[in-house]
């Protein structure tokens, strides 16, 4: 098994239990898991004597900060193709999905491939190492295999989630039926793609989720279908509940019930579920979430993007409901920078709250831990033996962390986010002194953009 050891971290910020953080730390990993965290001084000698011999790789990461890879809990990841679109620009999010549907419905499996390459390539560079992507529309042929393809070639922890729309317009629900699938393939497909793909097994680099979009673009027989499938394999279950005011309004019309209680309704709580946004999630939601272990993908740039509100993050954590970081599709982000994330999480929480209703030190916990929690896994989020080797560092030389080291771990979070001097995932260099190794970007984006401008020229054509 190869050996792989770093050494000379300015600060190792492992989220352990005690959330240590070791100045001049080393880290050593061995084939997928973390084996030994501590002072570099105190590297054990059989491994100093590896590193000495050139037996194992070495990384000097003198300069940097390392910490626990992080994890980002909700995305579109086709939505790359669809940036900064004019006609979704100044929208809320009813109006937003109604100005992209009909863009969406002219997908190709090679753009849900392509795209999933650079959203990862966003994400990895920015120090994410696990992310999970909810794809809910297949046009064309494309299937959730294009996307897990694109993650087993670019190295990325991956949450695949089988995603479905089934109400249409003709039935009450907001997409127009040319994107909606029928139920029986829905679930049919979901069951496929869990034998095919799911790994249960500690430091799974691929897992499969089941995702019902939204409440107004699924009935409750497939919420509730896809509870039962889900739980009879052991797979986590991930929706959107409560997004925004209008969100709410379509629950109490259709339901006469709030979000939550909506959920409740259709076994849609517990510690394998998962929910985007719960902006509008009220406190009555917050006790059963906190109660039941259920977990919430916070996704603050999207919600500033699309004036939806501020999530009750602090709350939510308070009750001690798991709480994860999301970027969102791309569409109503439009960036994808996961350290980002964490700041705006910080910065939106104070908006809302006051200048203590989030620490820096909370934020990375949210972006690591919370998002392993909201995953439902118990084996990345930290650094300490046994959990997987999952782990970036950022180059405080950047001139965006000038001036900054009174407090380099905090520098993370207060000051513009850099990109990543490296990444490690299962124990794998994917980024090297600011370099993506798995894949060629510049030949990625290249053919990207040009299926972004197919993507509209098909649209526009109207076939
Ligand atoms: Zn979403």
């Amino acid at each position: 098994m190869s050996t792989l050891i770093a050494l000379n971290a300015d600060v190792l910020v492992t989220m352990d239990a005690q959330r240590r953080e070791i100045r001049d730390g080393a880290l050593v990993a061995e084939g997928p898991a973390v084996q030994w965290v501590g002072p570099t001084a105190e590297l054990p000698h059989e491994y100093r004597r590896m590193a000495d011999e050139g037996r194992a790789q070495v990384l000097d990461m003198r300069g940097r900060v390392l910490l626990p890879g992080l994890v980002n809990t909700h995305h579109h990841m086709y939505q790359s193709l669809t940036r900064a679109v004019p006609a979704a620009q100044d929208a809320e999010l009813f109006s937003w999905l109604t100005n992209l549907y009909m863009l969406w419905s002219h997908l190709t499996p090679e753009m849900v491939y392509v795209s999933t390459q650079t959203a990862m390539a966003e994400l990895m560079l920015s120090g994410c190492t696990t992310t999970s992507d909810h794809l809910y529309l297949y046009p064309n042929g494309a299937r959730l295999d294009d996307a897990i393809a694109a993650a087993q070639q670019m190295g990325m922890r991956f949450h695949a989630a089988r995603g479905s729309m089934s109400l249409g317009r003709s039935k009450g629900g907001l997409p127009p039926d040319a994107v909606v699938e029928e139920e029986e393939a829905i679930l049919r497909d979901s069951l496929r793609l869990i034998q095919q793909y799911h790994d249960a097994s500690r430091h799974a680099m691929l897992r499969v989720v089941l995702a019902p979009c939204s409440p107004f673009s699924v009935t409750r027989g497939l919420m509730r279908e896809s509870a039962l499938l889900a739980r009879a394999h052991g797979v986590s279950l991930h929706t959107h509940l409560a997004e925004n005011d209008n969100d709410v309004a379509f629950s109490r019309e259709k339901f006469d019930m709030t979000p939550a209680q909506y959920a409740e309704s259709l076994g849609w709580v517990g510690r394998d579920v998962w929910h985007a946004h719960c902006v509008k999630l009220d406190p009555e939601g917050i006790a059963l979430f906190a109660r039941t272990g259920t977990g919430v993908a916070h996704c603050p740039c999207s919600n500033m993007r699309l004036a939806s509100g501020i999530a009750p993050v602090r709350s939510m954590r308070d009750a001690g409901v798991p709480v994860g970081l999301g970027v969102d599709g791309s569409a109503s982000n439009d960036g994808a920078h996961m350290l980002g994330e964490a700041r705006q999480a910080l910065l939106l929480q104070r908006v809302g709250h006051g200048p203590a209703a989030m620490g820096a030190r909370e934020a990375l916990e949210i972006a690591t831990l919370g998002g392993a929690r909201v995953l439902n896994r118990d084996d990345i989020g930290a650094l300490a033996p046994g959990m997987s080797a999952d782990f970036v560092a950022f180059d405080m030389a950047a001139v965006g962390y000038a001036g900054a080291g009174h407090d380099p771990v905090a520098a993370l979070v207060f000051c513009t986010p850099a990109n990543v001097d490296t990444s490690v995932i299962n124990g794998r260099v994917v980024v090297e002194r600011g370099r993506l190794l798995t894949a060629d970007l510049p030949v990625v984006l290249g053919r990207h953009n040009a299926l972004a401008q197919t993507l509209f020229e098909r649209a526009s054509a109207g076939h």
